[in-house]
C-alpha cells in the first residue's frame, strides 16, 4: 500500500503507529470490498488509508497517548474554596458497540481542597478519555476518577448529556433522544451543583 502520511519515521513510537495505520487500511479495503463496492474508483481509493488516519491518529487516538497532566495551583487565603464548575464542555467519543459516533456536552465540577486546576484540563481529559471506543457511562466514571485522583478534591461531579448516532441511523432510530450520565466521587452536593448551574443560565 502506497504512503500517504508524513511521518517521521526515525521516531519509534511513530514508527508503531504508520504500522498501525497501514494494517488498519488493509483491514477496511477488505471490508470494502466485500461490500462490493470498487476500490480502484478515484473517489474510494484512498478511503483506507483515511480511515485509518482518522481512528489512529484523532478518533481513538487516546489509546496511544498518554492521559494529560493536570497542572493545579495552590489555593491562597484569599481564594474562594466553593465549587467550581466548568460547563457545556462539547465532546466527540466512538460508541464501542457499533462503531458510530456519540458526540454531547460534559459539566465537569468540583470542590477544591488545597489546589485548583488550570481551566482547560478538565477538557483535555475528557477528550483523551473519549478517543477511543467507549460507552457513555464508563467515560463519565474514567473522567470523574482521574480529576479527583490528580487534583486531590474534595468531590468531583461530572455529568455527560450526549446523543447516539447509533440510536439515529439504525436499530430504534430514534433521532431526538440523548443520554445523561453522572458520576459523584467524594464529598460535593449533586443538587448544589445543580442548582447553581441553574441559578447561571437565569
Ligand atoms: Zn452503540
Amino acid at each position: 500500500m502506497s504512503k500517504v502520511y508524513n511521518v517521521n519515521l526515525e521516531n519509534p513510537s511513530e514508527l508503531v503507529l504508520e504500522g498501525k495505520r497501514q494494517r488498519i487500511a488493509g483491514h477496511f479495503a477488505n471490508i470494502i470490498e466485500e461490500l462490493g463496492l470498487d476500490l480502484t474508483d478515484p473517489s474510494i481509493k484512498d478511503t483506507p488509508a483515511r480511515v485509518a488516519k482518522m481512528l489512529v491518529n484523532e478518533t481513538c487516538n487516546g489509546l496511544f497517548s498518554e492521559p494529560p497532566v493536570i497542572t493545579t495551583f495552590p489555593l491562597d487565603e484569599n481564594t474562594s474554596r466553593e465549587l467550581v464548575i466548568i460547563e457545556n464542555i462539547p465532546f466527540s467519543s466512538l460508541c464501542e458497540h457499533h462503531f458510530q459516533p456519540f458526540i454531547g456536552t460534559a459539566t465537569i465540577a468540583y470542590l477544591p481542597n488545597d489546589r485548583v486546576m488550570g481551566l482547560s484540563k478538565g477538557a483535555r481529559v475528557l477528550d483523551y478519555f473519549a478517543s477511543r471506543p467507549q460507552i457513555q457511562e464508563r467515560l463519565t466514571n474514567e473522567v470523574a476518577q482521574y480529576l479527583f485522583k490528580h487534583l486531590n478534591a474534595k468531590g468531583v461531579f461530572i455529568m455527560i448529556h450526549a446523543e447516539h448516532f447509533c440510536m439515529k441511523v439504525r436499530g430504534v432510530k430514534k433521532h431526538n433522544s440523548s443520554t445523561i450520565t453522572t458520576a459523584i466521587l467524594g464529598e460535593i452536593n449533586k443538587t448544589e451543583v445543580l442548582s447553581s448551574i441553574q441559578l447561571a443560565r437565569k
